[in-house]
């Protein structure tokens, strides 16, 4: 085992804080991985904070953070794909058994036995996993992704999970040219979907709360701004969405959502807010509606985001923070302050 510095939380309401964990030693199949930034989602103040506690209870002490990027620094005699120095991600999966009917479909992020990057049972070593705000992690080959050369590092840590989550809704329903795409708030997740919806040629608009973010928003890719909490300016829209993501991650109404959806138009949710959304049946029958979610992406479509991203130069607008200023950083979140992720530089954890 390796010992490596981490930030930790130790209640759900204690602040995150300078620790130390274990990493194991590497197997033959795993890629030892030097960390250099890690994306703050807004997940990990729900975990920290145990707001799914009937969905997944945290365990303590946690370590969140799956928005890794970094070098390899030691591959295991089995490696194949990985050699020291390669620039990689890992992102919210470490496992999973490759034999249930959603691993044969590429979708391990569904399988039964599948083990998420921080607060999930550790087949290893024991207790939970821990996540990226740490030096280091080894991980299985399987769940590694190359990063393309061409992106910033600090940038492209957000690919991993804000990233892959809007990219996979966007591409299962098909949007594309003649679509018309809207974005339910301007966050980290929020950010990465006008971007892609605007790189897969939708006609993209952006719902926000936020005054102050309607510049932005058409600077990202947006066509158009809606304020959400104008009832004339969302009614103007009635009728007229194939597709709307809601990325929200508090306490909302999604039912205008549904009024400005057209014939067999779809709302996806992937924000996960502490308490469920009531849904108006009436306003899902006329017109044949549908309301569902989406949960992150499977390995092979996170790795054809990461090409897709090379190959366009995306990457998600950052405010790197030093690791001491994390819980500052969640304050900030909560108030929907932050442009557009924080993306954490590890190299601060050096000197606790
Ligand atoms: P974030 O950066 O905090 O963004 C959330 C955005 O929601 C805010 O920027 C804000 O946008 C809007 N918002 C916040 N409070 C609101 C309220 N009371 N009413 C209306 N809008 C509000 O969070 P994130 O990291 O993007 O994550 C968003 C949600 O997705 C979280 O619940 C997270 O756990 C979940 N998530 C799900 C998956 C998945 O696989 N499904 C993966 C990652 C994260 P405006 O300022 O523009 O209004
Ligand atoms: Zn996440």
């Amino acid at each position: 085992m390796n010992e490596t510095r981490a930030y930790s939380a130790h209640s759900a309401t204690s602040p995150l804080e300078s620790d130390k964990i274990n990493r194991r030693d590497i197997t033959p199949s795993d890629v030892q991985i030097d960390i250099q930034f890690c994306g703050v989602c807004h997940s990990d103040l729900h975990t920290v904070r145990n707001e799914w506690a009937d969905f997944v209870p945290t365990t303590y002490p946690c370590v969140p953070g799956h928005e890794i990027i970094g070098r390899v620094t030691a591959v295991g005699s089995e490696v194949s794909q990985y050699k020291k120095g390669d620039l990689v991600g890992v992102g919210c999966l470490v496992d999973s058994d490759h034999t249930c009917p959603s691993c044969k479909i590429d979708m391990e992020q569904f399988c039964p036995d599948g083990v998420f990057t921080y607060n999930s049972p550790d087949k290893h070593l024991g207790g939970v996993t821990y996540g990226g705000y740490s030096e280091s992690i080894v991980i299985d080959e399987f769940f590694v992704l190359k990063v393309p050369e061409n992106l910033d590092p600090a940038g492209a840590a957000p690919l991993l999970c804000a990233g892959i989550t809007t990219y996979s809704p966007l591409r299962h329903w098909k949007v594309g040219e003649g679509s018309k795409v809207g974005i339910v708030g301007l966050g980290g997740l929020g950010h990465m979907g006008v971007k892609f919806a605007r790189a897969f040629g939708a006609h993209v608009v952006v719902f926000t709360t936020s005054e102050s973010k309607v510049e932005d928003a058409m600077r990202l890719g947006a066509h158009e701004v809606v304020n959400s909490r104008n009832t004339e300016e969302m009614m103007k829209h009635a009728g007229t969405f194939h597709f709307i993501l809601d990325t929200v991650s508090a306490d909302h109404d999604i039912n205008p959502y549904i009024q400005l959806l057209g014939i067999d138009g779809n709302l996806t949710l992937v924000g996960a807010p502490e308490k469920p959304l009531p849904v108006a049946s009436m306003g899902l029958l006329f017109g044949r509606k549908s309301v569902s979610g989406s949960l992150i992406g499977g390995i092979a479509e996170t790795q054809e985001m990461l090409d897709f991203c090379g190959e366009h130069n995306i990457t998600s607008d950052v405010e790197v923070i030093p690791i001491q200023k994390i819980n500052e950083a969640y304050e900030r979140m909560l108030k929907s302050d932050v442009k557009y992720r924080f993306s954490i530089d590890m190299a601060s954890l050096k000197s606790e």
